[in-house]
């Protein structure tokens, strides 16, 4: 396995807001991470990964609707 870049440690998440990540990550030292963080590192190592930049305001009224931000 190749060493991870500078520009991938970078992205790489560590927390997710999704129940699955409080629940079973936090809660347990059975998982290290849940299926967003773990999508977010596939698409980095098949260079899939999109970097969207959003507004404060976009993400306060996503926040709001209670969408996901991804
Ligand atoms: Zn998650």
């Amino acid at each position: 396995m190749k060493p991870i870049s500078t520009e991938e440690q970078s992205v790489q998440t560590k927390f997710c807001s999704c129940p699955a990540f409080a629940y079973y990550v936090l809660n347990s030292e059975v998982r290290v991470m849940c299926k967003h963080i773990l999508a977010v590192k596939l698409a980095f190592r098949l260079q899939k990964f999109i970097e969207r930049s959003r507004t404060e305001e976009i993400v306060l009224a996503m926040a709001l609707a209670g969408t996901a931000l991804t």
